[in-house]
């Protein structure tokens, strides 16, 4: 008989804990653990530490590689047959039917699910923050930015938020250094970089103090920021055009100079143009709207994490779902939930019904971000207390979180059931 197949979509904080929750404390519980198989579903064969993009972008020797890409296979070998990998792209789902699409190297496989998770996160905008396609196509786009980064001498990067300031205290500290004990700003800087953010401060989501540090810890690598602007147009037509799939600028656009006008009726030239505002939802694979909401998330039960309109055993976690604010701790405070509720799901089908309620998901809303600006400072707060720059260093300044997710890949940090 065939197994029964709990295909999860995307291969990322979502998807590849959820795929180890499921294959440790599910499976083994089940009735017939044999009759079920996991299926993850991932256009790249590696998962990667995505924070650490604005500094992983200047150059390999950045970090290690063997930790800042992990081979989603090799973590799942230690379940045999219970685990398949599919190398591919979900490109329609069908919850009538239960089936989903998936584009596999230009063919189409039909996958039937009996349980669905969709943790297909977002993509940014410019293509060096992410798995926008695969990794032959984030390889791509950091070739084509270091090439150019050289010779630049203006860098613009539009975007208030910590992708933005991130990248741009990388950048600063990288091409023009650090200011001085005593000087409050790095007179003529080697590269003008500047920092455009649509809002009255940077960083929205921490309290104006809290930005207003970030903001002299930039001016001390040479970053100038404009604030209340927008990026208006970007000239000359084509430079950061769509790529032909939606996905934003293509690999080109990441090196190419632009003449960018701001909608407070000023211009500024840039050598590199950095977009680093906002995500999109990976949803273009659903087609009905009630399984989306109107910033076409998918349409969760912040509860449960169930999608409600999709039918029995479909969920979602991560940046793809609407029961959240898109962030890592959010993820992680969620997978004991999703796990509880797929397990309640099965066994009660499998005809095992556990007693009590649903697992309850409580989104954190207190204020918790880090960003560091270059290699020793950085700015944030976690669980409503703000931190000084020296911890914003050690816990995320140091490596951009790399020496969390070793044991998040390997599925070490769930080998205990939440
Ligand atoms: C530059 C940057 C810095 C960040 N820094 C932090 C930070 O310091 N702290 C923090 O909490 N958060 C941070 N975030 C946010 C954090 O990265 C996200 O919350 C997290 O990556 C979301 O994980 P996810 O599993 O939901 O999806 P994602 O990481 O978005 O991954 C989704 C995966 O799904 C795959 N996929 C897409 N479409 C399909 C499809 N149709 N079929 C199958 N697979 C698909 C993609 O290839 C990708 O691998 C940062 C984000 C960025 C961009």
């Amino acid at each position: 008989m065939a197994q029964k197949q709990i295909v999860i979509l995307g291969g990322s904080y979502g998807g590849v804990s959820t795929a180890h929750n499921v294959l440790k404390h599910i499976l083994p519980a089940l009735p017939e653990s044999s009759a079920y198989q996991v299926v993850l579903v991932s256009p790249t064969k590696q998962v990667m530490c995505r924070p650490a993009c604005p500094r992983a972008i200047i150059g390999d020797d950045q970090f290690d590689q063997n930790k800042l890409f992990v081979s989603i296979p090799k973590s799942f070998e230690q379940y045999g047959t219970s685990f398949r990998f599919v190398n591919g792209t979900a490109t329609a789902l069908d919850h009538t039917q239960r089936i989903v699409s998936v584009d596999v190297a230009g063919t189409t496989e039909q996958i039937n699910y009996y349980a669905l998770v969709i943790a297909t996160g977002a993509s940014t905008y410019s293509p060096l923050f992410g798995f926008n396609r695969d990794e032959a196509f984030l390889r791509a786009s950091w070739k084509s930015f270091r090439e150019a980064l050289p010779a630049a001498k203006s860098i613009v990067i539009a975007g208030g938020g910590p992708t933005g300031v991130e990248t741009a205290g990388e950048l600063g500290e990288h091409l023009n250094g650090r200011a001085g004990w005593f000087s409050s700003k790095l007179e003529h800087p080697k590269v003008a970089i500047t920092l455009v953010s649509a809002g009255a401060d940077l960083l929205p989501n921490l309290r104006p103090a809290i930005a207003h540090k970030a903001e002299t810890y930039l001016a001390k690598v040479g970053v100038t920021v404009v604030k209340n602007a927008r990026v208006k147009n970007v000239a000359p037509q084509g430079s950061q055009a769509q790529d032909g799939t939606g996905h934003g600028p293509g690999i080109d656009d990441v090196a190419a100079k632009a003449s960018l006008s701001l909608d407070n009726g000023s211009s500024i030239e840039a050598d590199i143009y950095i977009p680093a505002f906002g995500t999109r939802p990976n949803t273009s694979f659903v087609s009905d709207p009630a399984l989306l909401t109107a910033d076409r998330r998918i349409n969760t039960n912040a509860t449960t994490l169930r999608v409600d309109a999709a039918g029995p055993r479909v969920y979602a976690v991560g940046d793809v779902g609407s029961y959240a604010n898109p962030a890592i701790h959010q993820i992680l405070a969620a997978i004991p939930v999703i796990t509880a509720n797929i397990k309640r799901d099965l066994l009660a089908d499998a005809g095992k019904p556990l007693s009590g309620e649903d697992r309850q998901f409580k989104e954190d809303k207190r204020e918790t971000q880090m960003v560091p600006v270059g290699k020793s400072k950085g700015v944030g707060a976690a669980m409503g207390y703000k931190l000084p720059s020296f911890m914003v260093w050690l816990i995320k300044g140091r490596d951009y979180w790399l020496w969390t997710t070793g044991n998040l890949w390997s599925g070490k940090q769930w080998a205990k059931e939440g």
